[in-house]
């Protein structure tokens, strides 16, 4: 069965030695041949030095999917478009129109989300919610249900997850990246935990900005389920069979 790998390539947490840890979240989705970055990290150098150690090249990516504008997620995107401008950007539409603009002259294409929005065969952004922070997910079809990526959760992790899902129609399987729970009560955590369960999740990789006692509690809760996320941390699920059967038609 085909896999979907996703390598975390820009956090706060380290995973492979090698690699330099800094505030921010980026992580390469990679379905057979094909690659998209999520989220850029702060700075492109950090998030260059780290792919190019874990051999994956800029110039490999098709797309490009920023979660929100803020710096620990945009900051490498200059970086990025250097390498690449060949990449489709999706990005939310209240992005500051001055950003789209710059991207737009940059790179292939740029397409303004507001709505789920396919970026590879069985992977997806959410829905762009906004309280405040504008703000969209991924989620990728894997054969245990949908797994969620998320940069930095403002508008929840929860929420975003319950987006995810109606737009898969699927159970949740898995919730990783940033979950913006820093300064969490034990009681918060515990609320989150139960949202995300409802909504079928089994796994969860809080990382970047989820803060050190949400990691605590949730590696608690789920046990040897919990997924212990930092930089060059290589995780692979199986790819959905529709999807791998839409892949291996292309
Ligand atoms: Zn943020
Ligand atoms: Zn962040």
């Amino acid at each position: 069965m085909a896999e979907i790998e996703m390598v975390v390539v820009y956090d706060n947490y380290p995973g492979k030695k090698t690699l330099q840890t800094a505030h921010g979240f980026a992580c390469v989705v990679r379905a057979g041949e094909r690659a998209v970055l999520f989220d850029t990290g702060g700075s492109g150098q950090i998030l260059l030095e780290n792919m190019e150690k874990l051999g994956l090249d800029p110039a490999g990516l098709e797309a490009l999917v920023l979660s929100h504008s803020h710096w620990d997620h945009v900051g490498g995107l200059n970086a990025v478009l250097e390498q690449n401008a060949e990449l489709t950007v999706y990005m939310p539409a209240v992005f500051p129109r001055s950003l789209i603009k710059d991207v737009r002259q940059r790179a292939r294409s740029v397409i303004q989300t507001d709505r789920p929005h396919e970026v590879l065969p069985g992977v997806r952004t959410t829905d762009v919610l906004d309280q405040g922070i504008a703000e969209q997910a991924i989620y990728v079809e894997t054969a245990q249900g949908i797994v969620v990526l998320t940069g930095c959760a403002h508008p929840g992790v929860v929420q975003l997850a319950r987006s995810a899902k109606a737009a898969s129609g699927r159970e949740v399987h898995a919730v990783l990246g940033g979950f913006h729970m820093a300064g969490a009560s034990v009681r918060e955590i515990d609320l989150v935990i139960d949202g995300l369960r409802r909504l079928g999740a089994q796994r969860v990789g809080p990382c970047h900005c989820s803060g050190e006692k949400t990691r605590q509690v949730m590696r608690e809760a789920f046990g040897p389920a919990y997924i212990e996320i930092g930089v060059g941390a290589p995780l692979s699920f199986a790819q959905a069979q529709s999807q791998e059967t839409a892949h291996s038609e292309n």
